[in-house]
Formats: structure tokens, C-alpha cells, sequence
């Protein structure tokens, strides 16, 4: 499948605009692409007393309530509300942790920042994930 990254990064630009962060002000977008091309979006969802919610979670969940299982990469975008991200947002730990349960170890990371695109693996991200 090919990658269309300037169309997945406007994806993921706009869902920042969905965020929900009144306690960060830091709005995060993401668009997760699985292997047969559907694209799954999720922004991040704060929340006061609870954890609050990561974009990349988000578009994991709307994804595999919907049974989708084959994944082939995520775009993620953040930065302070209202601003272009000029610093790179890479998937939390915990993040890391959740997607590699559901993705092959080819699976790609990509984070916009400062008009650069990078490129990561997600084992590379996380090379020593906890497995049962
Ligand atoms: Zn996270």
C-alpha cells in the first residue's frame, strides 16, 4: 500500500482541532492507517480526576471495536493549542506499550514536526515491550 503522508498529516492536523485539552492546552492528531488503507483518527481527550486519553489510544480503540486487526502505520501531530507543532510528539510510553499488542514489528511511527516528516518503528520506539 502506498503512503500518502502529506494527505495523512492533514488528517492528523485537523483532528488536532478536535482535542480536547483544557488542562494542557497540548492538542494532539493522529491518523492510523491499516494495511487494507481504512484510516482511523483519534485526538486526545483530557479529563479532571481521571486519566485522561492519548489521540494514538483513540484511534486504536475506534479501530479494533470495528475488528480491524492489520495495521500498517500512524501519523502523529501535537503541539500548544492554536500553534503549528515545531517540536516532535512521539507516542507516549504507555502508548508504545498499547499499540504493540495489536501491530507486526514492521509497523511505522510517523511524526510531523517543523515541516519534517520522521520516520520511526515502533519496535525501535519500544524495544523491550512487556509480553505475557
Ligand atoms: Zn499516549
Amino acid at each position: 500500500m502506498k503512503e500518502d503522508l502529506e494527505e495523512d498529516i492533514k488528517i492528523a492536523e485537523n483532528m488536532r482541532e478536535m482535542s480536547y485539552s483544557p488542562y494542557s492546552n497540548f492538542t494532539v492528531g493522529c491518523v492510523l492507517v491499516c494495511k487494507d488503507g481504512k484510516k482511523y483518527t483519534g485526538c486526545n481527550i483530557e479529563n479532571n480526576g481521571i486519566q485522561s486519553i492519548c489521540a494514538e489510544r483513540v484511534a486504536f480503540t475506534k479501530a479494533i471495536s470495528e475488528g480491524k486487526k492489520d495495521f500498517s502505520y500512524i501519523v502523529v501531530v501535537g503541539g500548544n493549542k492554536n500553534e503549528k507543532p515545531i517540536e516532535e510528539c512521539l507516542p507516549c510510553g504507555y502508548c508504545r506499550q498499547f499499540m504493540s499488542e495489536f501491530v507486526e514489528k514492521d509497523f511505522k511511527v510517523y511524526s510531523y514536526y517543523n515541516e519534517n516528516i520522521k520516520e520511526y518503528k515502533l519496535e525501535d520506539l519500544l524495544p523491550y515491550s512487556f509480553k505475557l
